[in-house]
Parts: C-alpha cells; structure tokens; sequence
C-alpha cells in the first residue's frame, strides 16, 4: 500500500506554526510586512495574489497592496519597486507573473533587493542556492522538500530524479536534493532513454507541464514520486502531470493533485516571509 503525502494537512502545519512564530515576534515589537504588485487583471494572477494576501492575513504579516492598471509602464513598476526597496517597513516584495507584454519581466525581477527577494528568483538568490550561502529559495521546489521531510522521506544517499529543468521548479529543485545530500539527475527534453534515468530514482519529482504524462513505465518499484504539475483534463478536473491511478500503485509514497504540492507553495511564500534569508 502506498502512502498518500498530503500536501494539504502538512501547508496548514506550517502556516500554524508561522502564525505562533509571527505572534512571539509581534509581541517583541516586530512585524513582517510583504508588497505586493499585480499589473493588469489577469483571472488566474488574481485568484493567485488573492490566496496570498489570503495567507497573509492568516498567518499574521502584513500585506500592502498594489493593483496596478493594464497599461502601468515599465518605468512606473521599477520606480515602485524601488521605493518598496528603499522602505524599512517592507520585509518581502513579490511582483506576480506573468506582466504585461509591454514590461520587461527580467528588469523587473533584477530591481527587486535580493534581500526581499520571498519568490527566491533573483539572480543573486540562485546564485547563493547553487553555492550552498544564505539566500531566499524558490517557494514551490522547497515545499516538496518539506513535503519529503516532514513524511518521514530520508533524502540523504537516495538517487533523486527530477523531471524538467525550468528556473523556477526544475534547476532549484536539483539544487535543493543536491544540498540535502540526495544524488541529483536533472531530465529534461533532449535526455537520451528518459524511462532508464527514471526507473532509477528512488525520489522522483515530475516537473515537466505535460498532464498525465507520466506512467507506470518510468517509475522503479517503491518509489517516492512528486507530482508539482498541475493541469486541468478534459473533464475539467484538476491533474497533475503523472497519471495518478497508473503511476501510485508501483509507488511506496506519492502526492495527490490537487492536495499535494499545490498548497506548499504558499505555505513556503509565508516562511520566506516570516523568517528572511536561510
Ligand atoms: P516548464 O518551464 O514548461 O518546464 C518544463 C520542463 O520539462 C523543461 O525543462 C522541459 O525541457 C521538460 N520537458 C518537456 N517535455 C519533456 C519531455 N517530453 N521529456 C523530458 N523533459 C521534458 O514548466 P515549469 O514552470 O517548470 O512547470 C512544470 C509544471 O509544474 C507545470 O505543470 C506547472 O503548471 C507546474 N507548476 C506548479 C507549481 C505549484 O505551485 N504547484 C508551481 C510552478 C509550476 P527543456 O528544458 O529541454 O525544454
């Protein structure tokens, strides 16, 4: 029988416990406060900024609000940002993606202080991940870490596989097993022989953004597998990019979409958040 990681009871263990941590800090007079910018209307970016100042108000930080106009140009943004830079009341800035065809989303990433960087997509923040210094961590590659950890997954010595090699999922996910002492294989699509790379992992992470592409084919007997994709079928319903009824038979643990790694990524935003640079 295969264990199902549920990404949903493991987030609201560590938006609680960052909601205690957020109360002792505001009881010593400290308060965390994050920005944050959304060009345009954008549904999907909506709901996303939405369930983060969500989040925020749960937890306990601060958040400041700025819902700009589709036709914001790239000078006001960056001159926003900088402000947001230059205040010492703003601990976190987080400009939702994607921006506007008009604004350059690579100088705007760029202008935001690394050290309020919270989405972890900074230069300097992957730079300091890849050499093992301080810096922030992208929110959905270290939710599956804690997804691992806090199911009782030893990382430590496993052949860990990760599917896709994307900036934001892929590259720091490898990074991550690398620094928890997994032994890393990143795949991507130019890899020769996928299925023999896969069949040898013992912790497999699915990063690819193809629904249901995975199936029991690529996956070794008693594998853990992480699923961070997440599509809709054509029923409508939410999938992710393994085909869960296939691949969880064959596996010893495995994540549910949705309820699986989905909800981490904004646990991981708060944590960023509330505890700075680790
Ligand atoms: P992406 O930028 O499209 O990257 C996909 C990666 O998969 C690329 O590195 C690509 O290789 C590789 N790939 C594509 N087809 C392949 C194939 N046939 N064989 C081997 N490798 C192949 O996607 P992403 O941004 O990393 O996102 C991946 C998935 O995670 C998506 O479903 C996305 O919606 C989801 N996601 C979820 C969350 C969350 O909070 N749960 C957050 C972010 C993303 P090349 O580099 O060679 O093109």
């Amino acid at each position: 029988m295969y264990q199902i990681i549920d990404g949903k009871k493991i987030s609201q263990e560590i938006k609680d416990e960052l909601k205690l941590q957020v109360e002792q800090m505001k009881a010593e007079g400290v308060e965390k406060c994050l920005a944050v910018i959304q060009v345009g209307n954008d549904p999907a970016s909506s709901v996303y900024v939405g369930n983060k100042k969500k989040a925020c108000a749960y937890v306990g930080v601060k958040s400041l609000s700025y819902e700009l106009p589709e036709d914001t140009t790239e000078e006001e943004l960056l001159t926003l940002v900088m402000e947001l830079n230059a205040r010492a009341d703003v601990d976190g800035i987080l400009v939702q993606l994607p921006l506007p065809k008009h604004i350059n989303e690579e100088k705007v990433l760029l202008a935001i202080d690394p050290n309020k960087d919270v989405d972890g997509f900074h230069p300097v923040s992957v730079g300091n991940l890849s050499i093992g210094r301080p810096g922030y961590v992208s929110c959905t590659p270290a939710g599956v870490i804690q997804l691992l950890k806090r199911s009782g997954i030893e990382i430590e010595g496993k052949e860990c596989v990760v599917l896709g090699r994307s900036n934001i999922v892929g590259k720091p996910m490898s990074m991550l097993l690398l620094r928890e002492n997994g032994t890393v294989t990143t795949c991507h699509s130019r890899t020769v022989n996928l299925r023999e790379v896969t069949k040898r992992a013992d912790i497999l992470v699915v990063a690819i953004g193809k629904p249901k592409f995975l199936d029991e084919s690529y996956v070794k007997e008693g594998a853990v597998v992480i699923d961070v994709g997440i599509h809709r079928d054509e029923n409508n319903k939410l999938c992710g990019d393994v085909d869960f009824e296939k691949v969880a038979p064959h596996c010893s643990a495995i994540t549910p979409v949705p309820g699986g790694v989905g909800p981490m990524t904004i646990a991981m935003l708060m944590n960023n958040c509330v505890n700075g640079v680790k």
